[in-house]
C-alpha cells in the first residue's frame, strides 16, 4: 500500500482541493485534466485507486474506465455532475466501484476513497464467510469441505470473491476467465455459475455467495 491516488479532474481548482484534503488523509494523490493521458499513465504508475470525472476533455471517464478495465481490476470511483448519470453507468457495466455525485464534500470523498480500498484490501485473501481459496492449487473449501471446482468455476470463484460486492458483467467474467472467449456465449458463463452455485449450495444451502443482478451479471456477497 503507497497511498498513490489519481485524480482525473479537468475543473483545477476542484482537483486542487481534493488532492490537499487526500493528502491530509495520508495519501499521495496525483492529478491529470486530459482524458487522453489516463490510461498510460494507469499502466505505467499503477496507483491504488482512481477518481474518475465522467466529462473530461480529450477522453471521457466511460471510454477510460473501460480501457482500464480490460488490463486492470485497480479500484475506480467515478464522478459525475449529475445524479441522474448514475442509473445510465450502472447500466453500463462499467465495473466501477462507486460512484459520486458533484457537488461533493471532499471529506466525503476522502471517506469513500477509504471505503472502497478496505474493500477491495481483501484481494490478497478473499477468504469470506468460511471460504477459503487455494490459488495454486484450483482448490476452494468451504467451512472446511471441498468445493470440487472445474478451473472454470475455480477461476470464477476468486475473481468474484476477491472483489466483494462488485458487480461483473457476464462480458467482463468472459473477458477475464477465458484466454479464447470466441468458443463461449453469455449462456455459457450462467450454466458455469448455476454449477458453482450448486456446489456451494450442497455444503451450506443457507449461503448465497454468488448473487446475480438482475439484468446486469453477478456479484460476491460481501
Ligand atoms: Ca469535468
Amino acid at each position: 500500500m503507497d497511498g498513490k491516488i489519481l485524480i482525473v479532474e479537468d475543473e483545477q481548482r476542484l482537483a486542487g482541493i481534493l488532492a490537499d484534503y487526500l493528502r491530509q488523509a495520508g495519501f499521495k494523490p496525483h492529478c491529470l485534466a486530459d482524458g487522453r493521458q489516463v490510461t498510460p499513465w494507469v499502466r505505467d504508475r499503477r496507483p491504488e485507486l482512481i477518481l474518475l470525472d465522467l466529462m473530461l476533455p480529450g477522453k471521457d471517464g466511460i471510454e477510460i474506465c473501460k480501457e482500464i478495465r480490460a488490463f486492470s481490476d485497480i479500484p475506480i470511483i467515478m464522478v459525475t455532475a449529475r445524479v441522474e448519470e448514475i442509473d445510465r453507468l450502472l447500466g453500463l457495466e462499467l465495473g466501477a466501484d462507486d460512484y459520486i455525485c458533484k457537488p461533493y464534500s471532499p471529506r466525503e470523498v476522502v471517506a469513500r476513497v477509504k471505503a472502497v480500498l478496505r474493500r477491495s484490501g481483501g484481494q490478497q485473501t478473499p477468504h469470506a464467510q468460511g471460504l477459503v481459496l487455494d490459488e495454486p492449487g484450483y482448490r476452494a473449501r468451504l467451512h472446511g469441505s471441498d468445493l470440487d471446482l472445474t478451473a472454470v468455476e475455480f477461476k470464477l470463484l476468486h475473481l468474484l470473491a476477491a472483489h466483494p460486492g462488485r458487480i461483473y458483467s457476464r462480458e467482463q467474467l468472459m473477458e477475464r476467465i477465458y484466454a479464447d472467449r470466441r468458443i463461449v456465449s453469455d449462456r455459457t458463463i450462467d450454466s458455469h455459475v448455476k454449477k458453482l452455485r450448486k456446489k456451494i449450495a450442497a455444503v451450506n444451502p443457507q449461503q448465497e455467495l454468488i448473487r446475480s443482478v438482475y439484468g446486469v451479471g453477478y456479484k460476491f456477497e460481501p
